[in-house]
């Protein structure tokens, strides 16, 4: 489970009501029972649980090694998509072990990011990735980013930077062929367009930046497909 604050061995940590019921309902655990707990600076810990009445405490007793991790730092930027779809890249780029998300809008983005509903997008977003992270018990949070222009995103630079081109005329790199070219590197920013794609100038724009055209093969996937494939793609490579 995750908490807010930072933490440390021999604390008591009272967890939230949502995490409460989870635990007493949904796990059915009791007294003495064994749960991870995470706190902001993604330290992990082993901790028994007391139970006081409706309140679950959880007495921290043992720091957890961090073996979940990718070997590299991944950041996602990624065209909004379609309400089911964007919920699906949120929680499968959690599950892959995605650090960093930046959602954007660009010239053939469809949905486009309303202000006034932004802040309770944001929390809805942020609760999907806070239960995709405890559900495959990673130990990070994703840092989700407030939806930007594309040009605005493109700033969440890593070592090495990519932006996914589907590979009409056979110019861009292969994934995997680019990755090779780069060993020893510890972050990698991936660009994913929305449904629409990127235009020409925005994929100019972006390699003027610093960012390189790859191709993730010859078929056109649809966009969460691509992020995916891409995520997984990277992390492999470097934890091979
Ligand atoms: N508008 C494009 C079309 O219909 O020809 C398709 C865009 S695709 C649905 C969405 C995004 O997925 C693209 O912007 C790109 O980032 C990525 N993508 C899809 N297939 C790809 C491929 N074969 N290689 C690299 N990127 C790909």
């Amino acid at each position: 489970y995750f908490y807010s604050k930072r933490a440390q061995i021999n604390d008591y940590i009272v967890l939230n009501d949502e995490q409460a019921h989870h635990v007493s309902h949904v796990l059915r655990m009791r007294e003495n029972d064994v749960v991870r707990i995470v706190d902001k600076e993604n330290t992990m810990f082993f901790a028994h649980l007391l139970f006081e009445g409706k309140k679950v405490i959880a007495h921290l007793d043992q720091k957890i090694e961090d073996h979940t991790r990718n070997a590299v730092r991944i950041t996602l930027l990624q065209g909004m998509i379609k309400k089911e779809k964007w919920d699906y890249v949120l929680q499968k780029s959690a599950e892959l072990g995605v650090d960093c998300i930046v959602p954007f809008t660009s010239s053939r983005t469809v949905v486009k990011a309303k202000e006034e509903r932004m802040d309770k997008k944001l929390l809805r977003w942020n609760k999907i990735l806070l239960e995709a992270c405890e559900q495959c018990k990673r130990s990070t949070l994703v840092d989700l980013k407030e939806p930007c222009l594309l040009k605005d995103a493109a700033r969440y630079k890593s070592e090495l930077n990519i932006i996914a081109y589907e590979d009409a005329d056979a110019t861009s790199e292969k994934l995997h062929r680019l990755l090779a070219k780069y060993p020893k590197i510890s972050s990698v920013t991936i660009a994913i367009g929305s449904e629409g794609g990127f235009s020409k100038e925005e994929v100019s724009m972006l390699m003027e930046m610093g960012y390189h055209r790859v191709s993730l093969g010859a078929r056109i996937l649809r966009a969460e497909t691509a992020a995916l494939a891409a995520i997984h793609g990277t992390s492999f490579y470097y934890d091979m």
